[in-house]
């Protein structure tokens, strides 16, 4: 049996039709996929698609971006290295549901834009290699999820390749995330010995070909299938899943959403095992569009008026027309194309005449959108990453934060008579998001600090591209950046004098603590109890 074939033994759906009838939005499923390098995003993202039926081929995920000609000098340069910058968002509708998968860049090399990404969703699926369990991105992606409470769905991948024990991945987990864990899909073997798996919220067993197999009302029933049992492969798997079960809670919708628990399921990409159960669980359980934190009041997806509020802008997508796509996810209203939106930072208003909607890296007009959605708006600058956008209403959308940079370069500017241009090319780029800027409060350097070296890369061939500076970027013995902040002014003074050489300023003036690495980030806290280190800064 294909993949496909897999696939289209889902389980009846009892997600319900009628939701989005009186209010669209609330069929909006906005989520996005985390895992590290290689763990199989893109597979996975490539079988989602098929199996929601949106593509007809897997694989057109990836051709699609390689067949793309039109392309500005530095989207040359992340071709060139086989990686992409863009996180595009793919749409796709699926038993009256409408799904909005945005992409994070799977590159190690990875920015902060992957960060802000996850700003911008409900839910997340945490892909897991079933070889290697929780590796390093997917620990920090994680993190930033846990910032928002996003609730996570675990899909361990490659069980059709040999991997680690169950229950041993289940430890690890548990532990290196602190996160309550349950069984949804649990594995009949490897590797080699795969036959497929327990389907715990179906009550089914599903064969090694997707076929369904034994139901039961309580799991003990399997007891009695004598074909079965007769498989010590199977009373394996049976014999750790009720060991897992009784150490660990049942799936509780509520915990769920609240991003205590995440249920499990094993399954593997290529071969299309678990995916239908993924989608539909993503479908029946992710929850729709959830009020967004703003100041002076979250504002909830019934809200009539028009919200939203900008997660990413991406340059040069377009070679020709150097613009620069603004995307943003709407919280509240029904968007029509044409309307205009106020820019709260600027107080200027904004007519949306050609908002789009992307499906990789294809475009088409969005005439209409709702909460969840997310729209693109070309423009020239007016808007930045954490802008909000409202019917004119003063509401300032909060949680979009700056993440604390990981490398810190001082910027060379080889031409001494560029000055002024470079201060001007450094503040439009850091308000696009491309890297941030610090100046230190001792001598005049720029510092750019970025949380991936590929951003670094872009930061210098934007600058020389489009504002003719040509810089290079020199390190500073400096790794570990902390926002500081105290109830006590004068406890700050004395901290600030006291370090002063290690200080600078950020964008806004807010003064920033670097330390040359994590020994002596943690010496500076124990020595001042009294100032608070930051490692995300509300966006402002
Ligand atoms: P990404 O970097 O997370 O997007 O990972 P990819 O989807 O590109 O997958 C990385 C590699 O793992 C590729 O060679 C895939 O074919 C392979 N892969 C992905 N999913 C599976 C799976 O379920 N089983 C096996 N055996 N290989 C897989």
């Amino acid at each position: 049996m294909s993949a496909l074939e897999a696939v289209a033994s889902a389980p009846e759906s009892r997600i319900s039709q009628s939701l989005a009838s009186e209010n669209p939005y609330r069929s909006r499923r906005t989520f996005a996929i985390i895992s590290h390098p290689d763990a199989g995003k893109t597979t996975l993202t490539e079988r989602l698609l098929s199996a929601a039926g949106a593509i007809q081929k897997a694989g057109q995920v990836r051709g699609k971006a390689s067949a793309r000609s039109t392309r500005s000098d530095w989207m040359e340069m992340e071709q060139q290295r086989g990686i992409s910058v863009a996180s595009s968002v793919m749409t796709f509708d699926y038993q009256g549901l409408t799904f909005n998968l945005l992409d994070t860049p799977g590159h190690s090399d990875f920015s902060e834009d992957t960060y802000r990404v996850l700003t911008a969703v409900d839910a997340a699926i945490m892909v897991i290699d079933a070889a290697k369990g929780i590796e390093s991105q997917t620990l920090k992606l994680f993190e930033v999820c846990r910032l928002r409470d996003i609730p996570i769905i675990t899909f361990i991948n490659k069980i059709d390749r040999e991997g680690r024990e169950p229950l041993d991945l289940f430890d690890e987990i548990a532990d290196k995330l602190a996160l309550d864990l349950t069984p949804a899909l649990w594995p009949i073997g490897q590797g080699v010995d795969y036959k497929g798996y327990l389907d715990l919220v179906e009550k089914r067993v599903v064969g090694p070909t997707g076929a369904p197999g034994a139901e039961w009302d309580d799991i003990e029933d399997l007891l009695e299938h004598e074909e079965l049992i007769a498989d010590p492969v199977f009373v394996n798997a049976l014999d750790t899943l009720e060991l897992a079960r009784s150490a660990l809670p049942k799936f509780d919708l509520e915990d769920f959403q609240a991003g205590h628990l995440t249920p499990v399921l094993f399954g593997s990409a290529l071969k299309g095992f678990g995916v239908a159960e993924l989608l539909q669980a993503l479908g029946e359980w992710a929850p729709e569009p959830r009020p967004q934190p703003a100041e002076p009041a979250p504002i909830s997806p019934d809200e009539p008026k028009v919200s939203g509020f900008v997660f990413k802008v991406q340059a040069n997508m377009d070679a020709n027309h150097r613009d620069r796509i603004a995307f943003v996810r709407l919280s509240s209203g029904k968007f029509t194309r044409g309307m205009k939106l106020r820019n709260v930072r600027t107080g200027k208003d904004l007519a949306v005449t050609s908002p789009m909607f992307f499906f990789g890296h294809d475009r088409e007009l969005a005439e209409e959108a709702v909460a969840g959605d997310i729209v693109g708006i070309p423009n020239h600058g007016t808007l930045s990453v954490g802008d909000t956008l409202t019917e004119g209403s003063a509401i300032k959308v909060t949680g979009i934060p700056n993440f604390a940079p990981e490398i810190i370069r001082r910027v060379r500017l080889t031409d001494a008579i560029k000055a002024k241009q470079l201060a001007k090319a450094l503040n439009d780029l850091s308000e696009e998001g491309v890297a941030q800027v610090f100046r230190r409060m001792i001598g005049a350097d720029y510092l750019v600090g970025v949380v991936g070296a590929l951003q670094l890369d872009v930061l210098g061939a934007r600058v020389e591209k489009e504002y003719n500076v040509p810089i290079g970027f020199e390190s500073v013995g400096l790794e570990v950046v902390r926002w500081v902040e105290s109830d006590e002014p004068d406890e700050m003074k004395r901290f600030i004098a006291a370090q002063k050489s290690h200080m600078a300023e950020d964008r806004n003036g807010d003064p920033v603590f670097m330390a040359q690495n994590a020994w002596w980030a943690q010496r500076a806290q124990d020595d001042y109890p009294k100032i608070r280190f930051l490692a995300t800064k509300e966006r402002r």
